[in-house]
């Protein structure tokens, strides 16, 4: 894979705009997006998710942001001193039409269309004729504008209201909601620049904004500023406040920390900005600090599923190894951030490690939020849920963050509308370009249309993954000469190409090719129409996943993973009269393929063997001797993908499960 040393796509277009229907369109690195308008996500997991994105999540956001007053408080902008909701219920609104910007794209949803326009004209009425634009600063009655920038989110909002026009400009083109982001971004220019406030924002997320309008524009000042903001963080502009100044990472400047602290969200949003600015300016050691950044937070304070963001308070990063399952907040935005995080990090440098982690963050935090309607969504995401809990009240918001079953909305929406315009974007990170050719990284039934020195190729890709691991990649148009390259994720030891496309390299037809995982399997050679190449990754195997034993708060426990699904228990799903606290995973036995539940097509349950532990629960849960679960009878204990989790009502539920010690001489 080319990291860094072949000439990098887009080097001969640094400084132009791109026209590229993408959320992420650096000028250069490793590897290009391809836009939605050329990878189409046609059937399988994604298009599914896709579908109940258009169906229910984004009229449900809809219907909430109006039903709540969130959108009536920027058409009666100045007439009310604070209108209900948090101080950044703008953002949901922007994040909303975001999401509705790259629908539209994907599917010419003419109606989704005008609602966009009628939105960015209620957005446009509550701008002031210099640029301002939050409900809640700034007009009679209200505080001053920039008068709290550690809790205000007035910068914040301005992100996400840039961040939605740039998806407008780059679906349809200039129009009023792009001008209104371009007259806010310009106020903000004049007010924050060198000559300005001395500030940053509390809650990062305009520094990714503005290097993407810039992107988008060509306009070098919007990059500057972005510059400017990431300089400054972590020179203790923001006031100390009782979590202190590393909940809003101003404790350290950016390029000076081990790994990222302080509230998840914050922490990703920062870092997502840092690698934009670092990728335009072509600061190569503000890049080597960010990825050295995500490594150690990866390797020391994610969770299994690529949750990020241990503590409920300050809803944060912990130390290293401070990973509990229960107490796990892995907010999803949080999983959000860590995906747009991990892209900007493989567009930069085309490492499959990168993919590796937004997969798995895709799959089990991401994709977990939203209930199986699309009415109701996850904000934290533990990896044990105790009790089962109550279900929500369907048309209240909830007051609480963390909840044992999906929330229709909550007084902190920040989730809902972040999972919708993920989703709807989604296209944008299945496949990349280089000069030499394709790179797929998530796998999706639908297809690819690039270009590759200059020749137009298409690919069909057919595919029922997660369930099943074959991926079967058709060439729709002939070229002399193109290479394709197949991440091969970090779990699939034992997966092999295959194919007649691989006779022409010196193996017979058909022969299986064994590939390496954590990298990328490539094929470079001339291609007619109708080739055919075959990735076959081990899904089928499930396996048993240990925790370093550092993480003390499940040492001694197993995890189930099924390709990149990571599975739980639910105690629904116990025998009678057996407890979720306690059994014992006997990992002699692998997983094995269990009957198919009532959650959706295709899905895959699994069984494990395990042994009921006897406990007295009036008993002092301590002692002179260890205690080795799994002393009682057996109990078969069925596991489904986590992502499916409380889509059958209130269930208590753990990913990380006793395992009972191994009998001597067993491997
Ligand atoms: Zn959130």
């Amino acid at each position: 894979m080319c990291a860094g040393s072949c000439p990098g796509p887009g080097a001969g277009e640094v400084g132009a705009v791109s026209t590229m229907i993408a959320p992420v369109v650096p000028s250069n690195g490793a590897v290009r997006p391809l836009g939605l308008d050329r990878v189409r996500i046609t059937g399988g997991f994604w298009a599914e998710l896709q579908a109940r994105n258009a169906d229910a999540m984004i009229p449900h956001g809809h219907e909430w942001v109006e039903r709540v007053g969130w959108v009536e408080n920027l058409r009666r902008a100045g007439t009310r001193p604070a209108g209900p909701g948090p101080v950044f219920a703008d953002s949901d609104v922007y994040k909303l039409v975001e999401a509705m910007a790259w629908e539209t794209a994907r599917t010419g949803d003419a109606g989704l269309d005008a609602t966009v326009d009628e939105l960015a004209g209620v957005i446009a009425a509550a701008q002031e004729s210099d640029g301002y634009l939050h409900t809640r600063f700034g007009r009679p009655g209200q505080p001053a504008r920039y008068s709290d920038l550690e809790w205000g989110h007035e910068l914040y909002c301005y992100g996400h209201l840039i961040q939605a026009a740039v998806a407008r400009l780059r679906t349809r083109g200039e129009d009023t909601l792009t001008r209104v982001a371009m007259r806010a971004a310009d106020h903000v220019c004049r007010e924050f620049g060198p000559a300005g406030r001395v500030g940053v924002c509390g809650h990062p997320e305009i520094e990714m904004a503005l290097v993407e309008l810039y992107r988008a524009t060509g306009e070098r000042r919007y990059l500057d500023q972005a510059r400017l903001f990431v300089d400054r963080r972590g020179q203790g502009t923001l006031a100390d406040i009782p979590f202190g100044r590393s909940y809003f990472q101003d404790d350290v400047p950016v390029r000076g920390r081990d790994a990222f602290v302080g509230h998840a969200v914050r922490a990703l949003y920062l870092a997502c900005g840092a690698v934009d600015v670092a990728v335009e300016t072509g600061d190569d050691k503000l890049l080597d600090a960010m990825t050295r950044q995500w490594e150690r937070t990866v390797a020391a304070r994610t969770y299994l599923t690529g949750g990020m963001g241990a503590r409920s308070e300050g809803e944060a990063f912990g130390e290293d190894y401070e990973l509990p399952p229960d107490g796990a907040y892995a907010e999803t935005c949080a999983g959000v951030a860590a995906a747009m995080l991990s892209w900007r990090l493989l567009l930069a440098t085309g490492e499959a490690r990168f993919a590796d982690l937004a997969e798995r963050t895709l799959f089990n935090v991401v994709a977990a939020s939203p209930a199986l309607d699309g009415r109701a969504f996850y904000y934290a995401n533990p990896l044990h849920q105790r009790v089962p809990g109550e279900p929500r009240e369907p048309d209240r918001p909830s007051p609480r963050a963390i909840s044992s079953l999906r929330a229709p909305w909550f007084e902190v929406s920040c989730c809902p509308t972040n999972v919708a315009r993920t989703i709807a974007s989604l296209g944008g990170i299945v496949a990349t370009v280089d000069a030499a050719g394709i790179q797929l990284h998530h796998y999706t039934t639908g297809s690819v249309d690039a270009e590759v020195g200059g020749r137009r190729v298409g690919l069909r890709i057919e595919t029922a993954y997660p369930w099943d691991g074959t991926v079967r990649i058709t060439a729709e148009r002939p070229i002399e000469r193109m290479r394709l390259s197949l991440r091969v994720p970090s779990w699939a030891e034992g997966a092999v190409l295959t194919g007649e496309v691989l006779a022409g390299d010196g193996l017979t037809g058909g022969a299986d090719r064994p590939v390496a995982a954590s990298a990328y399997a490539s094929v470079d050679r001339q291609w007619r129409v109708g080739d055919e190449l075959r990735l076959v990754l081990p899904v089928s195997r499930a396996r048993y996943t240990y925790p370093d034993p550092r993480i003390d708060a499940v040492r001694g426990c197993v995890a189930v993973e099924r390709g990149p699904l990571v599975y739980c228990a639910e105690a629904i799903d116990l025998p009678q009269g057996a407890s979720l606290d306690a059994v014992a995973v006997e990992t002699d036995a692998p997983p094995a393929r269990g009957a198919e539940p009532a959650l959706g097509p295709d899905t895959v349950t699994l069984t494990v063997r395990a042994r009921s532990t006897e406990v007295d629960p009036t008993a002092w849960p301590y002692g002179p001797r260890p205690t080795a679960p799994g002393d009682g009878a057996e109990v078969p204990v069925r596991l489904i993908p986590c992502h499916l989790r409380a889509n059958r009502g209130p269930a208590a539920m753990r990913v990380w499960l006793p395992a009972k010690p191994r009998r001597e001489g067993s491997p």
